[in-house]
């Protein structure tokens, strides 16, 4: 046999890949599972949505190559959305490409901003994606660890000048997968100010910059003032428009950085299907405002349902402001790994363990927000019924949350 290359063995396995072959493995066997892991929306995407994709398929002619960056019509609208929600200007012909998803132009991205030897400031927990492109860019991941004691934003005074000197990207994801938390404006500042100081890039995942609760508007780091100088954001359709499958988002910030990360982007790929740009286009209209509107109601409710399911099983979890997730403590005596394990095999519930996120996840479970009621309702009854079956009591902590 073959060894994998040195780059791979050093990436572990995708937390999700793993949990959905033990999630099949059940089910094969017949057992109705309840799967509150993952962040597939019940909730399809607005029909004008389908519609306009529909008709941009049957409109010649739809099947040629796209443009590299993306349809004029698409990046206009990012733009104009930039300009209208944030105040932030884009040029849409140098400053918007558009993504066949974000997942993709995250992990291409650090092809372009690291070299092996090379320090990439990565939080812990996060998006598992951050970690794996620094790894298989050859450069070096430094953790900075999220801490409910801090609202889950990293100490970034604590990060030592040597690490500075050598890092070159910093990811940040505000709204936070897999915390919950969102980050304020002094954070933001001192983040600029920071970049700027020891020239690091920041790449800002604003993937649930939509998913606002209880009145929460998220900002796009863009905004903050300096930004633009050191920054990228990346920004998607699947989370506001629950486009998962269809596969669109967009990379935004100054030229010279979209132009870096375009020498690899238009070497790997090839553009995204021209009619789902059309498709994106209408996301961007009044009919992805409303389906926004609906699917947050729709998250807050459940929110304060498995907030209430939790309470009464011990957990003390603060409310998110933002995001389909909750960051829930562990019971004791068991790892996140054991928990969710045990969780699945004995109660036929799936949640991610919270160290598939990372070692400051350890002491974690995420709860997703977006199965349907259904579901949610009867994975609470069963998890709190495995409470008592077992007498597991909640990991005593500062509460999780913010
Ligand atoms: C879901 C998610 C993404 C990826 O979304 P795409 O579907 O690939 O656009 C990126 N970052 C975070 C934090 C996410 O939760």
């Amino acid at each position: 046999m073959i060894s994998p290359t040195q780059r791979v063995a050093t990436v572990p396995p995708y937390v999700f890949s793993v949990l959905d072959r033990k999630v099949e493995a059940l089910r094969s066997r017949g057992v109705r599972v309840m799967d509150l892991s993952k962040s597939d929306p019940d909730l399809p995407p607005p029909r004008e949505v389908i519609q306009a994709l529909q008709s941009a398929v049957e409109a010649a002619p739809s099947h040629l190559y796209p443009p590299f960056r993306g349809t004029k019509a698409l990046r206009q609208a990012v733009a104009q959305r930039y300009r209208e929600r944030h105040g932030v200007s884009l040029d849409p012909e140098r400053e918007v490409f558009v993504l066949s998803g974000s997942k993709e132009g995250i992990a291409h991205l650090a092809l372009a901003f690291l070299d092996p030897g090379d320090v990439a400031l990565v939080p812990d927990p996060a998006y598992p994606t951050y970690r794996a492109a620094t790894l298989l860019a050859g450069a070096t991941p430094v953790l900075l660890p999220l801490e409910g004691a801090r609202r889950f934003l990293p100490d970034l005074d604590a990060i030592p000048p040597d690490t500075w000197r050598r890092a070159r990207l910093m990811y940040l994801n505000y709204p936070n997968n897999p915390t919950g938390a969102v980050a304020d404006e002094p954070f933001l500042r001192r983040v600029v100010d920071l970049a700027r100081e020891h020239q690091v890039t920041v790449l800002f995942d604003r993937a649930y910059g939509e998913i606002g609760l209880h009145g929460y508007v998220a900002p796009s780091f863009l905004a903050v003032p300096g930004a633009r100088e050191v920054a990228l954001e990346v920004w998607t359709f699947s989370k506001p428009f629950s486009m998962q499958g269809l596969r669109l988002g967009v990379l935004v910030g100054v030229a010279d950085l979209v132009d870096r990360f375009a020498v690899v982007e238009t070497n790997f790929m090839a553009g995204v299907y021209t009619p789902l740009q059309a498709a994106g286009v209408v996301a961007l209209g009044p009919a992805g405002d409303w389906h926004v509107k609906a699917l947050n109601e729709r998250y807050a409710q459940r929110q304060r349902r498995v907030l209430g399911e939790l309470a009464r099983m011990g957990y003390h979890v603060l409310p998110p402001a933002a995001t389909v997730y909750l960051w829930v403590p562990t019971v004791e005596g068991m790892t996140s790994q054991e928990m969710t394990d045990r969780l699945l095999e004995e109660a036929h519930v799936a949640l991610s363990p919270g160290s598939g996120f990372g070692p400051a996840g350890e002491g974690y479970v995420r709860v997703s927000l977006t199965a349907a009621d259904a579901d949610i309702d009867a994975a609470m009854a069963a998890w709190a019924d495995w409470m008592a079956r077992h007498g597991h009591r909640v990991r005593p902590e500062v509460p999780a949350g913010v």
